[in-house]
C-alpha cells in the first residue's frame, strides 16, 4: 500500500482484505456457471450491505456513507487485485450524471436508480456514419432529438439514456449543449445494433427520430451539457485508473507465483537474470503508477481542479497497465493465451481501457490544451 494512509483508512482496508477473503474467494471459487451468476451477485450484495461498502458510493441523503476519493480509490484498486468478477457487484449504483437532479428527475429517475429500481446508460461517443452530432430542436416546452449514439453499454438493457445533444433554438441558432434523460421505451428510440466487445461487455447503437421529450428531462441547465458530462467522466476515469493498478497487482502477484515454480529446464525461471529484469520492470511500472493514482486522488479530496491530473493519471495507469499484463503474459508462456485461464480474460479486458472515458492520445491533447492554453495543471 502506498504510504501515509491514515489508521482509519488502514482499518477499512483490513477489513476491505478480509470481506475479499471471506466473501469474493468462496463465492469465487463457487460459480460454475454463468446462469448462477444474478444469485451469487445478489450475496454479494447482501454481505456488502451488511459489511457497510454498498454504501459508500451513495450520498448520505439516499442512506449512503460516502467515502472519500481517496477510500474509494483504495479500495477500487484492492477490488480489481483479486480479479474476479464479482466485485463488481460490491458497491451499491451511485448517482452518476444524475448526482444535482431535481424535480421529476430527481422523483422518477435518481430515486429509483438509488432504490436499484431502475438503470441508465450513457450515450455520448457519437455513430461515425452519421452526418452530424446528435442534436436538439427546442419546440415550446420539449425538445426535438435526431441523431444516432453508439457504444451505450448497457444500453439495450437500461430504463433510460442521460445523452449529450447539441440544442439549438426554434429558430436554429445555437442554444448550448445539454445532457438530457430520454426513456429507453420512448417511441424515437430505435436501437440499431446490439455487439459486444472482447472484454465481455454489451453495447447498443441507437438512434433517435424525432425523439420528443420534455425540456424538465434535461440535466441542469442547457449549456451546460458538456462540463456536466465531463465531470462525470472525470470520476470514472480515475475510477478505470485504480481498476488498472489493481490488475497490475494481481499480474505481478501471479507472476511471482509462476517464476518459483518448476519448469521444464529444471529450475524456475525466476532464477535467470533476465526474466528479474522484465519482473522488476512489471514491479518498477506498478509502483509509479499508484503513487500517481494515490497523488492524484489525494488532490481531489482536497477539491483543487484535478482535471489534468486526472488525466495523466488515467493515460499512465492504463497504458502502464497494458505493458505489465502483456509482459506476465510473456512469462507465463503459451499456456497465458489458453481460453480460460486468467491472464487470458485479463489481457482482453485491459485492452478497452486505453478506449474507454478518453482515448490516450484525445487526452493527450486535452492535458496539452489545458496548460497551454488554459494554464491548468502541475507536475
Ligand atoms: C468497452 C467500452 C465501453 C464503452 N462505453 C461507452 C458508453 O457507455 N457510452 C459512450 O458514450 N461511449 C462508450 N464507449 C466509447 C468510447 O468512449 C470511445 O470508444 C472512445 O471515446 C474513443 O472514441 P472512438 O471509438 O469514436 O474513436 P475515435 O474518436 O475515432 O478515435 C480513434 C483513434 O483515433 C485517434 N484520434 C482521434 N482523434 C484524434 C485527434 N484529434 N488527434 C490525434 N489522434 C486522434 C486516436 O488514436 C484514437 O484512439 C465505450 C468504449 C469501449 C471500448
Amino acid at each position: 500500500m502506498p504510504d501515509q494512509l491514515s489508521e482509519e483508512l488502514v482499518t477499512v482496508r483490513d477489513s476491505a482484505l478480509s470481506f475479499l477473503e471471506d466473501v469474493i474467494k468462496p463465492l469465487e471459487a463457487s460459480v460454475e456457471s454463468d446462469e448462477q451468476r444474478a444469485e451469487i451477485a445478489a450475496k454479494v450484495r447482501h454481505a456488502s450491505q451488511a459489511a457497510g461498502f454498498y454504501y459508500k458510493t451513495q450520498p448520505a441523503e439516499y442512506g449512503g456513507k460516502p467515502a472519500s476519493t481517496l477510500e474509494l480509490t483504495m479500495l477500487r484498486e484492492l477490488w480489481a487485485a483479486v480479479n474476479s468478477q464479482l466485485t463488481g457487484f460490491i458497491f451499491g449504483p451511485a448517482p452518476g450524471i444524475l448526482h444535482a437532479a431535481e424535480g421529476v428527475l430527481k422523483t422518477d429517475y435518481l430515486e429509483p436508480v438509488m432504490r436499484g429500481e431502475k438503470r441508465g446508460a450513457f450515450a455520448f461517443t457519437e455513430s461515425d456514419s452519421a452526418k452530424r452530432p446528435t442534436w436538439a430542436r427546442i419546440d415550446g416546452d420539449e425538445l426535438v432529438i435526431n441523431g444516432q449514439k453508439s457504444y451505450v453499454t448497457g444500453g439495450s438493457s437500461a430504463d433510460f439514456v442521460s445523452a449529450l445533444v447539441n440544442v439549438e433554438n426554434a429558430d436554429g441558432s445555437k442554444a448550448g449543449t445539454a445532457m438530457v434523460v430520454i426513456d429507453r421505451d420512448n417511441p424515437g428510440v430505435e436501437i440499431s445494433r446490439q455487439y459486444t466487445s472482447m472484454e465481455g461487455g454489451g453495447h447498443t447503437s441507437m438512434e433517435f427520430k424525432d425523439l420528443r421529450v420534455s425540456s424538465s428531462q434535461v440535466i441542469g441547465k442547457i449549456g451546460e451539457g458538456m462540463p456536466r458530462a465531463l465531470g462525470n467522466i472525470g470520476n470514472v476515469r480515475l475510477m478505470v485508473s485504480a481498476q488498472a493498478t489493481g490488475m497490475c497487482m494481481w499480474a505481478i502477484d501471479f507472476v511471482e507465483q509462476h517464476l518459483a515454480g518448476p519448469h521444464r529446464s529444471g529450475s524456475p525461471l525466476g532464477d535467470r537474470e533476465g526474466v528479474r529484469m522484465r519482473y522488476a520492470d512489471m514491479r518498477i511500472e506498478t509502483y509509479v503508477a499508484r503513487s500517481t493514482l494515490y497523488r492524484t486522488a489525494r488532490l481531489a479530496d482536497t477539491g483543487d481542479n484535478v482535471v489534468n491530473e486526472t488525466i495523466a493519471t488515467k493515460v499512465f495507469c492504463t497504458e502502464t497497465a497494458g505493458r505489465v499484463i502483456d509482459m506476465a503474459v510473456q512469462l507465463v508462456g503459451g499456456q497465458a493465451l489458453v481460453r480460460g485461464h486468467p491472464l487470458e480474460a485479463l489481457y482482453r479486458q485491459v485492452r478497452s481501457l486505453r478506449l474507454v472515458e478518453g482515448a490516450s492520445d484525445l487526452l493527450r491533447i486535452n492535458l496539452a490544451k489545458g496548460k497551454l492554453e488554459l494554464k491548468k495543471g502541475r507536475l
